[in-house]
Formats: structure tokens, C-alpha cells, sequence
């Protein structure tokens, strides 16, 4: 169900909240063995709070949201419920209060299912390096689910929550959500407050609704936008509510299509972009050719920035404050290497290393900041004649799982990271089936025009079903 059926289904009292949260506990008990998509599930609290919104309901005095499920990618802090980010390290660390965007989401009345599982600090594309362990891809159980967000797009393509918030730095909304067929949204950079996120790279993450429809994505982005003066990136923007906005007319809008990232897909890919660019001009779109350049370069840059801020941001797990572990050290140096050491994941030790390394040899950042402003500058360019973009969002549909997949995971990244640099809008939507492997592709608006973003997206759902369909879970 969307969070759509879901608000239909209490309003019309087609079930109770506390029905609805019990089957759905039961459903997540019993697929969360095979898919790994939840490292926390939170029981108690959920049937307790669906029984608090019943007795609210019951007296007229709850509102439309009250009593709808969903679950955080584990990144989030909340407060008083484990929140490990994937790692070793902070396996037992439990916050004491709550990231603003699950605040807000709690004062609607939503129920927080649990914590869902993700890449180790989000470094990662398919979910293969999480401490508590791989998750699977509900439509092919040998397939990865895609990372870093890939617990949440897992357990909504399951069926088991209708939504979930995920976070995007590089690609970690869109990649999962184009694996497991659902949509997922990356607001502009600084659209959505990051307090109480743990942070990988500064510059560049930023959270956003994971669900099955725009529609759904809409909804959650009116409650979770507005400004938060604990996040100094957070920007003061006047409050929209998109729901008003998803059913404009589209007609007449131009979309570019990037050479560069249309050349080296597969023809199955080809396709399915083609017939998703049919439907778009029978809704009246013209679509030209533009160059997007230094697409190889982007890869550099953005590891380049991605692991010194990393490295610089991990600093402060130092085994005193955070991942304390019973090792009595000889020396001080022993108290900061061992827990260093045992409580990190192979891959977050490598961007620690090349970040550490970049930071003292600064002439490699600086390079890689000018990449940034150059693709960046390119995109305001581009901007300037093209209303929106459209490029798949990944050149593969989901793999087996690997332990070389690392090496492709810098391959698969191609076409998402150069719009995290750019700090653009960006959303993925499931557009076919690839050997019955879902795959999507990605709309990208200038900044802070989520409202024409989530226009054009939901006007391809209103055309097609991609979206509508579900793997078999029962
Ligand atoms: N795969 C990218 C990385 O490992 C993206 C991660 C992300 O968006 N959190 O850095």
C-alpha cells in the first residue's frame, strides 16, 4: 500500500492502526530473514502508539497521518533507539535525541517501524558492506539491493513499509530505489535539514523520501521541508505544498538528453529509455541533444571530496566517546588504533586512508573542487536552455553479489554522482524491467525546483504502471 491507501484505508475504516501495524511487524518478521533489509524493529513502541492513534481516531481528535508506518535508513539518530549507521563502531550507540526530519515526522503521527540497513557511513553502492550484513533485492533474492540506502528500498519494494527516508551523497537514494523498482527523491543540496544525520561528506549529503509513487513523495516532502536553524546549511525558502503542484500540464516543457550518458548503455536500457521519452512527447515535450562532459572525471573528483571529508569527519570515533570496546590499552595511541582498528569495515578504512592522505596533499582537492564548479557551472549552463534532464540512473540493472563489485561500484556511480556535485534536484522512477529486474531512470531540475521535478515525475506515473508493480512477497 501507498501512504495514500494507507490514510484511505484508517479514514474509512477499512482496518484499525493497530491491525495495520501488527500484520505489518508480522510480514517484516518474517521477510526480514531472507531480505536483511531491518537491523532494528521496533515492536513495542509501534503497536503502542497504533493503539494511542486508534483511541484518537476513535474520538475524531487524530489527523489524516496519524498511525502511518514507516522506517529510517539507520543513519538517522533517534533518540533512545540504536542507531549503528551499518558500522561495527556504533553497534550499541544509542542517541538521546531524535534528527530534525524524524522529529517532524513524528509530530504528524507517524509510527517508526524500525531502522532499516545500509552500507557502513553510507560508503557503498549495493549493500554489501554493512556490519549486520548483506540486504537482498526483494524481486531476485541473489541480486543486490543497491546501496547505501538499500535496507529502505528493499523492505518498501517487500511491501513492507510504504516509505522510508533514505540519504543520497552519491547516488545511495537513486541507485537502491532503480534497483528494486521504487521512486526516490534527492532534494537540491540544503533543501532538507541534515541535523542529527551522521555525516559522511558534508558537501554533498543530503536525505530524502523513498516510497512507491511521486505522489507519496510529494506528501512526505511538504512535512519534512521548512527551515532548521541547527543545520547551517539548511536554506530559508517559502513553504510549498507540491500536492498542488504534481498535476500541472507539462506540455510544452524542454528536456535535454546528454549525449554522454546515453552512448554506452545497453540496447534492453535504450529501449526502455526510448519508450519512456515516447510517453513523455505525446504529453508535449520537446527533447534536444546536450553534452554533459567530463562524466570519468566526476568519478575523481568525487572521491577525491567524498574521502577527505569522510576522513576528517570520521576523526571524532576515537573509541573514548563513540565504539567503546573492553581492550585495556597499553598507551594512548593503543586506546585510538584498536577501536579504529576492530569497529571499521574494510571500505570505510580506504577512504579514511585516501582521505587522510588527500588532506595532506591538498593540490589533489583543489583540482577536484574545480572539476565541481566546472560541472556545475555546465549544469547552470545547460539550464539555461533545457527546463529538466533525463540520464538512467544506472548503467547496469542489480548484480549478484560479489566481492568485486567494489571495483564496479565506481561504474555504477557514473551517472549519479555529477548531480550531487552540482548539489541539483534529482528523482528516480521505475521506467521498466530489465530479465524481470526493475530499473529507472532520473529527472533532474535546476536548484530548488522540486515543484516542476515531482510535476514532471508524477505525470510519467499517471501514464504508466512501472511503479504499481510489486515482487512476489507474501
Ligand atoms: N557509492 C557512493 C559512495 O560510496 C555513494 C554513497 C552515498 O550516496 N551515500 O560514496
Amino acid at each position: 500500500m501507498t501512504i495514500i491507501d494507507i490514510i484511505n484505508g484508517l479514514k474509512n475504516k477499512q482496518f484499525s492502526c493497530y491491525e495495520l501495524i501488527k500484520f505489518i511487524l508480522k510480514k517484516i518478521k518474517k521477510n526480514n530473514k531472507d531480505l536483511n533489509c531491518f537491523i532494528t524493529i521496533e515492536y513495542k513502541t509501534a503497536l503502542k502508539e497504533a493503539k494511542k492513534y486508534d483511541f484518537l481516531r476513535k474520538f475524531n481528535q487524530n489527523n489524516l497521518l496519524n498511525g502511518i508506518p514507516i522506517a529510517y535508513k539507520d543513519i538517522f539518530c533517534t533518540k533512545g533507539i540504536k542507531t549503528t549507521c551499518g558500522s561495527n563502531f556504533l553497534k550499541n550507540f544509542i542517541p538521546t535525541y531524535n534528527s530534525t526530519l524524524i522529529e517532524k515526522l513524528k509530530y504528524y503521527g507517524f509510527i517508526n517501524l524500525g531502522k532499516t540497513n545500509m552500507d557502513e557511513f553510507a560508503m557503498g553502492s549495493f549493500n554489501e558492506s554493512s556490519y549486520f550484513g548483506q540486504v537482498k533485492n526483494p524481486w531476485n533474492l541473489n541480486l543486490v539491493s543497491g546501496g547505501s540506502s538499500g535496507g529502505s528500498a528493499s523492505a518498501i519494494s517487500a511491501g513492507l513499509i510504504p516509505a522510508s527516508l533514505g540519504t543520497d551523497t552519491g547516488g545511495s537514494i537513486r541507485l537502491p530505489s532503480s534497483y528494486c523498482g521504487i521512486t526516490g527523491l534527492k532534494p537540491t543540496y540544503g533543501y532538507l535539514s541534515r541535523y542529527g544525520i551522521i555525516s559522511y561528506s558534508s558537501s554533498l549529503d543530503q536525505a530524502g523520501p523513498m516510497a512507491h509513487t511521486v505522489e507519496d513523495c510529494a506528501i512526505l516532502l511538504n512535512l519534512l521541508s521548512g527551515y532548521d536553524k541547527l543545520d547551517s546549511t539548511n536554506i530559508k525558502l517559502n513553504k510549498y505544498n507540491f500536492l498542488n503542484y504534481i498535476n500541472n500540464s507539462i506540455s510544452g516543457i524542454k528536456i535535454g538528453l546528454p549525449i554522454e550518458y546515453l552512448k554506452n548503455i545497453n540496447s534492453k536500457f535504450s529501449c526502455l529509455i526510448q519508450d519512456a521519452i515516447n510517453i513523455y512527447k505525446k504529453l508535449g515535450i520537446n527533447f534536444v541533444d546536450i553534452s554533459l562532459p567530463y562524466i570519468e572525471s566526476a568519478i575523481s573528483a568525487y572521491y577525491i571530496i567524498v574521502s577527505a571529508e569522510a576522513a576528517s569527519n570520521l576523526a571524532k570515533y576515537d573509541g573514548i566517546k563513540y565504539g567503546y570496546y573492553k581492550i585495556n590499552p597499553k598507551s594512548l595511541k593503543d586506546l585510538y588504533i584498536n577501536p579504529r582498528t576492530i569497529g571499521f569495515g574494510k571500505q570505510v578504512k580506504n577512504r579514511i586512508l585516501t582521505g587522510t592522505y588527500i588532506l595532506n596533499n591538498i593540490k589533489y582537492f583543489i583540482k577536484a573542487k574545480k572539476i565541481r564548479n566546472y560541472i556545475s557551472n555546465n549544469f547552470i549552463k545547460i539550464f539555461k536552455k533545457v527546463n529538466a534532464i533525463i540520464i538512467p540512473t544506472t548503467k547496469y540493472r542489480a548484480n549478484k553479489f560479489n566481492k568485486k563489485n567494489q571495483k564496479l561500484n565506481l561504474q555504477q556511480d557514473i551517472y549519479t554522482i555529477s548531480i550531487n556535485l552540482a548539489g541539483l534536484p534529482v528523482i528516480n522512477i521505475p521506467i521498466g524491467f530489465i530479465n524481470k529486474c526493475p530499473i529507472g531512470f532520473q529527472i533532474i531540475t535546476p536548484p530548488f525546483t522540486e515543484n516542476l521535478l515531482l510535476n514532471i515525475a508524477h505525470s510519467y506515473q499517471k501514464n504508466t504502471n512501472w511503479h504499481l508493480n510489486y515482487p512476489n512477497i507474501l
